[in-house]
């Protein structure tokens, strides 16, 4: 049987916690899920999960023959599908950080000035962890 760590089945003194009425909570939880499997789904397709390193994935060489256009169609397809790898990669450690941090009770509270983030922004983009201004602030610093 598939085990899932981290279920909707958050006891109510985890969701009391978390900076966010627990409607918004819900509808969170069940985008971060959502994403979460069709991530997984998406780099299963051409990964292997990497038993090392959690969250990491591997790409899988193509096998397509042993002629020379096939042998460089195997590189040329390798190449090719890592930057799709890591762009997944990295989404999905976004949706995984979000989940822990509901997890802990800190979801939906900006890292940066510990102030709620807007319920919109959160269910816009529910892996945020920064409120809007601090984002900003962040951003234009860069
Ligand atoms: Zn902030």
């Amino acid at each position: 049987m598939a085990t899932t760590p981290l279920s909707v089945n958050l006891n109510p003194m985890v969701k009391a916690k978390n900076g966010l009425p627990s409607k918004v909570l819900d509808k969170a939880v069940k985008i971060l899920q959502e994403e979460k499997s069709k991530l997984e789904n998406e780099l299963s397709k051409f990964t292997k999960k990497n038993t090392r390193v959690s969250g990491d994935f591997d790409s899988t060489f193509p096998e397509y023959g042993d002629k020379e256009d096939e042998n460089a169609a195997e590189v040329a397809d390798y190449v090719a599908r890592l930057p799709l790898e890591h762009s997944l990669e990295n989404q999905l450690r976004d949706v995984n950080q979000a989940l822990e941090r509901i997890k802990k009770g800190t979801y939906g509270i900006c890292k940066y000035c510990k102030k709620p983030i807007k319920e919109d922004r959160i269910l816009a983009r529910p892996t945020s962890s920064a409120c809007v201004s601090c984002k900003k602030a962040i951003t234009q610093e860069l």
